[in-house]
């Protein structure tokens, strides 16, 4: 069972607290007679915060989740790259990095782990840089240039530079599927931020309303 309470919010704990006490009121009251529709209806409500917080929570938790495995997936990809000097793909340590100065994009510069060669790695070092390049060598690849050849065609192989132009294709489609998904995440982590807080003020005025708790929670 994961650890939900460090996604907590301050209005989750607002929350957390108004739904105690306001349980504790509405129970006493039913104890001593009947609640009315509307405290009826209050009482649903709080008795339904607990689950509303746990599901924001685990919403929370998700899009740190996402964002830790990109990460994990980006450094593994610049640690693990083809060496042209061995021929093959394999670990490398990053040395420095740097930016080239045509596109303005991160890169690293690394030292091969088999024939200890330094060199630049061409692809981009973060996801933003990454997506741009592959854009750009897909352009490169079939755009026609001033004389008449696309790069694919230039490059003498073509069959090669057919599985090139695959590859980024493919890339650029898993980058513009990763983004949709990070950005619907954060919206409804958003939009779920915002039911809560207005929820929260909806309590808070309720209590003002009713004016006669005698626990002071020292929320309103
Ligand atoms: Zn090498």
């Amino acid at each position: 069972m994961e650890n939900l309470e460090k996604y907590y919010t301050e209005v989750d704990r607002d929350l957390l607290l108004i739904a105690e006490e306001y349980k504790k009121e509405l129970l006493r009251i039913k104890k001593d007679g009947t609640l009315s529709k509307d405290l009826e209806g209050v009482l649903e409500l709080v008795n339904g915060i607990p689950e509303t917080v746990r599901k924001s929570a685990l919403l929370s938790m998700e899009q740190e989740k996402g964002e830790i495995d990109m990460m994990e997936r980006l450094q593994e990809g610049r640690e693990n790259i083809y060496c042209p000097y061995c021929k093959i793909k394999w670990k490398v340590k990053i040395l420095k990095e740097a930016i080239n100065t045509l596109h303005g994009w991160g890169y690293d510069f690394v030292e091969c782990s088999g024939c200890k060669k330094q060199f630049p790695n061409m692809i981009p070092n973060n996801w933003k840089d990454r997506k741009n390049f592959f854009q750009f060598m897909l352009e490169r690849y079939t755009t026609v240039g001033e004389d008449g050849l696309t790069d694919a065609e230039k490059s003498g192989d073509l069959e090669k530079a057919k599985e090139y132009i695959q590859g980024f294709k493919k890339s650029l489609n898993a980058f513009k599927k990763a983004d949709a998904a990070a950005k619907d995440l954060i919206i409804k982590n958003e939009e779920a931020y915002r039911a809560r807080e207005v929820l929260r003020d909806h309590f808070l005025s309720l209590k003002l309303s009713l004016g006669n708790w005698k626990n002071n929670t020292g929320l309103a």
